[in-house]
């Protein structure tokens, strides 16, 4: 990702309006409570009504730069519908699908295996009824059915793949902030003429409720945790461990817990404000991996990695698929499929800063690409 401008287009959006009046009636609200609103308010969530994905849009994710990301997800989960022993029936779960698209490439890419689509029942989390209504349409264009469900919780037991591309920076976090040497959670209030603005809950936060790796912060520092990332992470090693099963998490963050406020806003592919316009502007954190391993692996669960996107994508066969493709390719789509990969992997793009965590029953052998060493 090239460094977006700052948008500065601070007029109030309906949201900011809602907000400000909840604060004006209970007292400022905190960064989770903020985040869950501006994106998932029934009405005007970021999420809610719109599409926010491609040149058009707000940003664009892997998935819409090339085909061969979804298809080379579609490889992973040929390899992992063996290894759990080639179930006649299983889940392909898929977390905030988007558009679909992961999903329609994933899809083609794995049927290739014989006796894989036969038994596969494909079931998505969903909370955004435009969404909902666009992943629709691309899966009946791809020939798959499919079940929705708000929560994870409401997909049915059994052998499952388990796909979450950008799904968990889009979940709430909290953060607290050190002052005068104690922690404060950060909240969000208004000033005197109405604006919002970002504060500290009057009361120290208990200290059980700080994480142990904020030891040796400094005064200012910010600390980020998200009760609902590790509520979620927790439910697909418990559904793993139970039933077998394998997932695939890919989102941009850090291998290690540690300080630093990383809540961000984009709007038309510019850093916005993220108190500007709230449910106009997509707010996300990066995820702390090392705190998705914890909670996916409480259950007993076994995680592999996190290794950048770009080592995972070339090591399940990009430069290959690239080929393959390019020998069936005119000219314009072959400068399509090099400049997608090329995004995909450099490092100064979405290679590095996204990292990608593999996560599988016990007594599963390691999965792809794991299970290749070095060469
Ligand atoms: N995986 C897609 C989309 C990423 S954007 C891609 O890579 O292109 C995040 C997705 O998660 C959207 O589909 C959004 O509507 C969905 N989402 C965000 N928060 C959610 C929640 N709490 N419950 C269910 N879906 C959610």
């Amino acid at each position: 990702m090239s460094k977006p401008k700052i948008d500065t287009d601070e007029r109030q959006s309906p949201l900011g309006a809602i907000i400000a009046d909840m604060i004006a009636a209970d007292g400022p609200m905190p960064v989770d409570r903020y985040m869950a609103l501006a994106l998932g308010h029934e009405r005007h969530g970021y999420y809610m009504g719109r599409d926010p994905f491609g040149r058009a849009g707000d940003f664009i994710t892997a998935p819409e730069v090339s085909q061969m990301f979804g298809e080379l997800i579609g490889i992973w989960c040929a390899a992992g519908w063996q290894m759990m022993d080639a179930p006649a029936e299983w889940n392909l779960v898929e977390l905030g699908p988007g558009r679909g698209t992961l999903l329609a490439d994933l899809v083609r890419a794995c049927s290739v295996m014989p006796g894989l689509r036969e038994g596969m029942k494909v079931h998505l989390v969903e909370m955004s009824p435009a969404l909902k209504t666009m992943q629709a349409e691309t899966l009946k264009r791809a020939g798959i059915d499919a079940t929705w469900h708000d929560r994870l919780e409401d997909v049915p037991d059994g052998q499952s793949l388990i796909i979450a591309n950008e799904f968990f920076d889009a979940l709430p976090v909290s953060q607290l902030q050190k002052q005068a040497g104690q922690w404060h959670e950060r909240v969000v209030g208004q000033t005197a003429d109405g604006k919002l603005t970002f504060g500290l809950a009057s009361d120290p936060v208990a200290p059980a409720l700080v994480p142990s790796w904020t030891a040796g912060a400094a005064d200012g520092d910010v600390a980020e945790f998200s009760p609902a990332r590790d509520a979620v992470a927790r439910e697909i090693g418990r559904r793993i461990c139970k039933d077998m099963g394998a997932a695939l998490i890919i989102d941009y963050g850090h291998i290690r817990s540690a300080v630093g406020d990383t809540l961000q806003a984009i709007r038309k592919h510019q850093f916005a404000d993220v108190l500007a316009r709230p449910g106009d502007a997509d707010i996300t954190s990066h995820v702390d991996f090392e705190a998705l391993t914890d909670a996916v692996t409480a259950d007993g669960a076994k995680a592999y990695g996190p290794v950048m996107q770009g080592d995972f994508l070339i090591k399940m066969g990009l430069k290959e698929r690239e080929e393959m493709l390019r020998a069936r390719a005119d000219a314009r789509q072959r400068i399509r499929l090099s400049k997608g990969a090329q995004r995909l992997v450099s490092g100064n793009q979405m290679g590095q800063l996204f990292k990608v965590l593999a996560v599988t029953h016990p007594d599963m052998p390691k999965p792809a690409p794991f299970n290749v060493e070095p060469a």
